[in-house]
């Protein structure tokens, strides 16, 4: 029945759909950017030191934390935009029609609301690092994600809290 269903593509704790429905969208998204040579480009996202916001704050905290981000994305996307959570504190979203410039506007826009938003008395401030990259000619959606991963990782190194590739002024 359809609620099965929707609890299938589902992660409990955030509500994004999970991984393995992701997986299964990106491959369909490709498929069609690919047919109608429409652009697709994918951004990864990652809660900066997540671990140690746990350590110090503790899991509930934590959970809190990836609640609140996953509404913050789910908010200020375009229904056509797919957000899933990927994995522990990895978000992934997967945009239709949407160029590598497209995509940046969005992970920026999304990192910034994150920048500014506090958690309970404390004041508790996050952030996120994010890489993307977008469907080239005879890319598999595998590799589309490995190098959108790469660039997260080189946001990771360039010191956290900011999106790769670095958006043209
Ligand atoms: P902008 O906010 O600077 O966004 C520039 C471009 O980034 C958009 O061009 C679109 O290609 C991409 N983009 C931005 N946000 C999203 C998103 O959430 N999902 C997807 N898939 N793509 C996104 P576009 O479509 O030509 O829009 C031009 C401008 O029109 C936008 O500039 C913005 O100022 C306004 N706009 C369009 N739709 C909305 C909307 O739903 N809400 C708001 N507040 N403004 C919108
Ligand atoms: P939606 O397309 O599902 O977009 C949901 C929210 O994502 C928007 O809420 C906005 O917060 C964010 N968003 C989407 N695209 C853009 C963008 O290009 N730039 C920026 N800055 N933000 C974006 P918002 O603005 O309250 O709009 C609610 C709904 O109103 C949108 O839902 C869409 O259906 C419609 N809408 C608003 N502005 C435009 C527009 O310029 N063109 C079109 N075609 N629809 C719009």
């Amino acid at each position: 029945n359809a609620l099965l269903q929707q609890l299938a593509i589902t992660d409990g704790l955030t509500g994004l759909y999970n991984h393995s429905h992701c997986m299964d969208r990106l491959q369909h998204e490709a498929a069609n950017a690919r047919r109608y040579d429409n652009p697709l480009t994918v951004a990864m996202l990652d809660l900066d030191y997540f671990k140690e916001l746990n350590d110090t704050h503790g899991h509930p905290f934590g959970d809190t934390v990836l609640v609140d981000v996953a509404e913050i994305i789910r908010s200020g996307i375009r229904e056509g935009d797919v957000p899933g959570r990927y994995g522990g504190e990895e978000f992934i979203l997967i945009l239709p029609n949407t160029s590598l410039e497209g995509g940046l506007v969005i992970a920026e826009r999304i990192r910034s609301k994150i920048e500014s938003h506090t958690w309970g008395k404390q004041g508790v401030k996050v952030t996120i690092s994010g890489g993307l990259n977008s469907l080239q000619n005879g890319e598999s959606t595998s590799q589309l994600v490995q190098v959108a991963d790469d660039n997260l990782y080189r946001a990771k190194e360039a010191g956290r809290n900011r999106i790769m590739p670095e958006q043209k002024a």
